[in-house]
């Protein structure tokens, strides 16, 4: 119960070099990953959701268990 942890979690995959992250959604279609508030490593800005269920992915970002 954070104080500002109010934005839905999810996984985002970089449009551009296809890297996986744990991301917020901090707007409708808007994602960042979780600790990288300069995007992706590659510089992207623009990152599509992926399904929670892909659970055995790779993840850069920093991601904690339920
Ligand atoms: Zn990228």
């Amino acid at each position: 119960m954070a104080d500002g942890d109010e934005n839905r979690r999810s996984i985002a995959m970089c449009e551009e070099c296809g890297a996986l992250y744990a991301a917020l959604e901090i707007s409708e279609d808007d994602y960042r990953p979780i600790g990288r508030r300069d995007g992706c490593q590659c510089g992207s800005l623009e990152f599509t959701p992926v399904d929670e269920s892909v659970s055995d992915i790779d993840l850069e970002g920093d991601v904690t268990d339920e």
